[in-house]
């Protein structure tokens, strides 16, 4: 199936270029970007314009930051197209909501990407929790933004979501491997004095669950979550490749959890939800995300610049 990828710049050339690539299901038949371009592929800078010019496209793949995104996947589903949104699926919960409706009525796929629900060792942690009780868990997410995001502004304009933006990523393993759903109760979300967005957060949610997202980690990375239970401690680690119980390092359960990277299982899914039709769109971590900002006592920090 031909596809156009929009909005190409750090991730679509990183992640979906490669996964549309080795796939045997998908093709770029086109580009809709500003200034973004790929080798041998038709290119638009007008959405509307390539939804007009290429009606053998029946798919598009959003790869904007989340505040422009949501015009583009309108005109699109509008337009009669399957839509794959970057995650997160939208800027606001009410967008998400929005866009779920209009496919609804357009009868078109919609898929709410969540990348790091595909790494490794996501779907064995989510089996072996299944059947137990949590009696805490703690995620700690820690990075370098200046490393991950050179110069993007807009991660500390409004709808940008500062940290949340890799936060998020732990939050929707947390909502996929957890055996029974929690909310969040209070957070602190740390805002640079020049920004918008907050650079390190402190969440806590029901359930005895807790979160610290920091942006300003240099040296080693850490994107762990950690859950225990009255049977052992359950430790994902390096954004959920690893997985270790009581500190022994488990083997994935299924071959087919260890062949693919989590850009090429998203388009596998997505080739699956276009032939049979649906929606998927699992708005749970978005949903922390927006409680945070709702109930998020702020505090003002250090200017930040790149
Ligand atoms: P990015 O490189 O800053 O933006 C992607 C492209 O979107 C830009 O190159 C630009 O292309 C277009 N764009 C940006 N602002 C726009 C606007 N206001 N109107 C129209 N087009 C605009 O961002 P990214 O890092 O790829 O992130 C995009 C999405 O992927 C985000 O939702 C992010 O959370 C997600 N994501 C990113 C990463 C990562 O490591 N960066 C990892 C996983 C997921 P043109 O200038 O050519 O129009």
């Amino acid at each position: 199936m031909k596809l156009a990828l929009v909005g190409i710049g750090k991730i679509a050339v990183d992640q979906h270029v490669p996964a549309i690539a080795a796939s045997p299901d998908w093709e770029v038949g086109a580009t809709v970007s500003r200034a973004g371009t790929l080798p041998g592929v038709e290119a638009f800078t007008d959405m509307a314009r390539m939804l007009e010019k290429r009606p053998d496209i029946r798919v598009v793949s959003l790869c904007l930051p989340p505040v422009p995104r949501f015009a583009y996947a309108q005109a699109a589903i509008r337009a009669g197209r399957h839509v794959m949104l970057e995650k997160p699926p939208g800027a606001s919960l009410s967008e998400c909501h929005a866009l779920e409706a209009l496919a609804r009525e357009n009868r078109v796929s919609l898929y709410a990407t969540w990348h790091s629900r595909e790494a490794a060792m996501v779907r064995p942690a989510r089996n072996w929790l299944s059947d137990k009780r949590v009696t805490r868990a703690h995620i700690t997410w820690r990075e370098d933004v200046r490393h991950w995001h050179p110069g993007q502004d807009w991660v500390f304009e409004p709808g940008g979501m500062g940290v949340f933006d890799p936060g998020i990523n732990a939050l929707s393993i947390l909502t996929r491997i957890l055996p029974a759903p929690v909310h969040l109760t209070r957070a602190t979300l740390d805002v640079p004095g020049n920004r918008q967005t907050p650079i390190a957060a402190h969440l806590t949610l029901s359930g005895n669950v807790t979160a610290e997202f920091d942006w300003l980690q240099t040296g080693k990375q850490t994107w762990e979550i950690e859950v225990e239970t009255p049977e052992g401690t359950l430790l994902l680690q390096d954004g959920g490749a690893r997985l270790l119980i009581d500190g022994k390092e488990r083997g994935a359960d299924d071959e087919d959890d260890t062949l693919q990277g989590e850009y090429p299982r998203l388009y596998d899914n997505f080739a699956r939800l276009v032939t049979r039709g649906g929606i998927d769109m699992d708005l749970s971590p978005l949903t922390h995300v927006a409680d945070a900002f709702m109930l998020g006592e702020r505090r003002a920090v250090a200017p930040f610049d790149w």
